[in-house]
């Protein structure tokens, strides 16, 4: 579980992106953060891996503040997919989903079978793995994206627009695999995109934000009033 109790988050410069934040992430959920670009949803998902800290507030990660956490033992737990895949471009593909196992010292053959299961896994041919990230897709990388975020098996997943960057065709049909994938996979997922309906295609809890980093909304898809 997450948990989020009084959290705001002040910049220097005094932009209050996220305002007395009170949210509960089920484990196991997926959980869509919502709202019109600036309110706040990147930061909030941010400060569970501690790329940001709280300025007021606290936020626990299974009943534990996160700042009594040392950031690297923190993020081995916590999967981070972004808008831009950020692939190593001089690696392989298969290699850019290793990158943890090779970075942990795991075996290196053995952690190239895990990445080419996880390929298959995402809906990436397995082989496209000797390739590089410039010969994909933008749709393929943002699946490698995934799969390198899977391939450390933490019990978080964050993902950041992870969608976004494609075009209208590719994003249904990546959204339709990544749903199939949730349900086989036991994490806790914290989701953020602007686009509602991808929000509630995607999310059994949905938290929509407002301009000013207020909560307005957290509730399932089919429980959300017309904002
Ligand atoms: P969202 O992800 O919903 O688009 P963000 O969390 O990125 O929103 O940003 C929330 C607010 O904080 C915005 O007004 C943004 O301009 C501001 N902001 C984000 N990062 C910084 C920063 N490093 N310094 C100052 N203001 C920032
Ligand atoms: P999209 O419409 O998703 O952006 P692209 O037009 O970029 O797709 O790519 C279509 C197909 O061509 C993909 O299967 C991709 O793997 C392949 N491809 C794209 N660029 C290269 C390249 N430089 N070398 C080899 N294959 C490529």
């Amino acid at each position: 579980m997450i948990t989020f109790e009084g959290v705001t988050k002040r910049y220097p410069d005094g932009t209050v992106a996220v305002d007395s934040l009170d949210l509960e992430i089920a484990a196991g959920s997926l959980t869509v953060l919502v709202g019109p670009s600036g309110c706040g949803k990147t930061t909030t998902l941010r400060m569970i891996n501690r790329m940001i800290d709280a300025t007021e507030g606290t936020v626990a990660v299974d009943g534990r503040d996160v700042r009594d956490v040392d950031p690297p033992t923190l993020r081995r737990g916590i999967g981070y997919v972004i808008q831009q895949a950020g692939l190593f471009p001089h690696r392989t593909i298969v290699d850019n989903i290793a990158t943890v196992p090779f970075l942990l010292g795991q075996d290196k053959k053995r952690a190239r079978g895990q990445a080419l299961e996880l390929m298959e896994r995402v809906g990436l041919d397995p082989k496209l793995a000797k390739r590089y990230p410039a010969q994909l897709s933008g749709g393929q990388q943002q699946r490698v994206g995934v799969a390198r975020a899977l391939a450390a098996d933490p019990p978080i997943l964050l993902m950041d627009e992870p969608f976004s960057a494609v075009d209208p065709i590719v994003r249904t049909s990546l959204q339709d695999e990544f749903l199939r994938l949730q349900a086989e996979v036991e994490k806790t997922i914290v989701f953020v995109t602007h686009d509602i309906d991808e929000a509630v295609k995607l999310g059994n809890k949905i938290a929509v934000f407002q301009v000013g980093g207020r909560l307005a909304q957290y509730a399932a898809p089919d429980e959300l009033l017309d904002a």
